[in-house]
């Protein structure tokens, strides 16, 4: 799960991580009274989405106009006109593909004095096992594309879990990133105090970017994007309730709420899998017969016919998907069951593209005399190759 900017902020401050002072605004009113309580000679004005790339992106309703981060001059007043402008509005950045997220909240920020623009995150590298620090002078930038060109400007120091992050180690990153006297300080407590959120809070990232030394020498977040782990939610209610369920995939929020693991793709053959391992291969094998899968869909082990028609429903939801593919495999879970399912969700959903069904384990015959006596047009599959086979030629023909 993500949160927003300001949310990040607030957590990542009670660990003692350096933040700007803000307010979170939902209304240009909102907007004009944190203003007013920053005091400050410049507050920065900036839209709320899950997505980076926001002060490059520019609104739909005025693309040639300023982005989504807007620093402003002229005080509370100026602050409010600015954010009447932004609310509402639909911003466009690298990062949320064209159609955009309308900005429904706003954090107004004290306006910082930038004198470095830094990178730092830390992440699990899932090879080595360990929380890694990634730093890099190449602030404001996406860190791909750093990698990319600059692969020589990436710092990397992986956390052993016996003995949590060493201040040698923050002086590492520190002298990497050109800190220099009392930052190199600064610049360890602030590491420390990261690397404390994100093993109390059970995050999966937290990335500063940029990182910022200011005029007077301070070293602060600037930026803050957090996630965390699915799984560890249940330990964080305060945490859990930040979700902010405009900014997910609708079909995605649909399937969490039936406890189907679904992660919508980009393909024209709607899969519909149990087990994880078992839906990753069956996706490799309709790209080898030259399909394309439209998503990721695990039912789980204990799926019962009420998931099954809702998993039909999410996948037939998708407009791109021109076919699907059932590829279960009876273990605990029996195919008679299965298929009792699937009949009664193509029924009730009323199916209008071809349906390829591949059942194996127990009860996989009196599951496939189901499906025959059903009358509905499914196409029997008897291996894994077969089914792949099958469903790709199946939606060619309907073309
Ligand atoms: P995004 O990564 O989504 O574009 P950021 O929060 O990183 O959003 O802001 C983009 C840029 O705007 C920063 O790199 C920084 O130059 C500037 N900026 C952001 N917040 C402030 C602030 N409080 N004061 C001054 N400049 C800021
Ligand atoms: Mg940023």
């Amino acid at each position: 799960m993500n949160i927003h900017e300001y949310q990040a902020k607030s957590l990542l401050k009670k660990f003692g991580v350096a933040v700007p002072e803000g307010y979170v605004a939902y209304t240009p009113e909102e907007a004009e009274e944190a203003a007013a309580k920053l005091g400050g000679p410049v507050s920065v004005v900036k839209s709320q989405i899950h997505a980076g790339g926001r002060g490059a992106g520019r609104f739909k309703s005025d693309p040639d106009g300023k982005g989504g981060v807007r620093v402003v001059k002229g005080g509370p007043a100026e602050v409010k006109a600015e954010a009447g402008r932004m609310l509402g509005e639909t911003l466009v950045t690298k990062q949320t593909g064209p159609a955009g997220k309308e900005v429904k909240r706003l954090y107004v920020e004290q306006g910082c004095d930038i004198a470095r623009e830094l990178y730092l995150s830390m992440l699990l590298d899932r090879a080595t096992g360990r929380i890694t620090i990634v730093a890099s002078t190449e602030g404001g930038m996406e860190i791909e594309e750093v990698a990319a060109e600059h692969p020589d400007r990436i710092v990397r120091q992986a956390i052993d879990p016996a003995v949590g992050l060493m201040p040698f180690q923050c002086r590492k990153i520190a002298f990497a990133l050109g800190l220099e006297g009392k930052q190199i300080g600064a610049a360890t407590k602030f590491l420390s105090a990261m690397y404390k959120a994100y093993t109390e809070l059970d995050a999966s990232l937290v990335e500063i970017n940029p990182l910022v030394v200011t005029g007077d020498g301070s070293v602060i977040a600037l930026d803050a994007k957090m996630g965390f782990d699915d799984n560890a939610l249940f330990r964080h209610a305060d945490i859990a309730e930040m979700r902010d369920e405009d900014e997910e995939d609708p079909t995605e929020l649909e399937a969490s709420r039936h406890e189907l693991n679904y992660i919508k793709l980009d393909g024209s053959i709607g899969c519909m899998v149990n087990g994880a391992g078992l839906a990753m291969a069956t996706m490799d094998i309709i790209k080898l017969y030259g399909g394309s899968p439209a998503n990721f869909l695990d039912v789980g082990g204990g799926a019962t016919k009420e998931r099954v028609t809702a998993a039909f429903k999410i996948i037939l939801s998708d407009p791109n998907v021109e076919g699907i593919l059932v590829n279960i495999f009876g273990g605990i879970m029996r195919c008679d069951i299965i298929a009792e399912g699937v009949v009664a969700a193509a029924r009730e959903v009323s199916l209008h593209v071809p349906l390829v069904v591949r059942l194996e384990g127990t009860n996989v015959e009196r599951g496939k005399e189901i499906l025959n006596e059903s009358g509905l047009a499914i196409v029997s599959a008897d291996n894994l190759a077969d089914a792949a086979e099958k469903v790709v030629k199946a939606v060619k023909e309907a073309q």
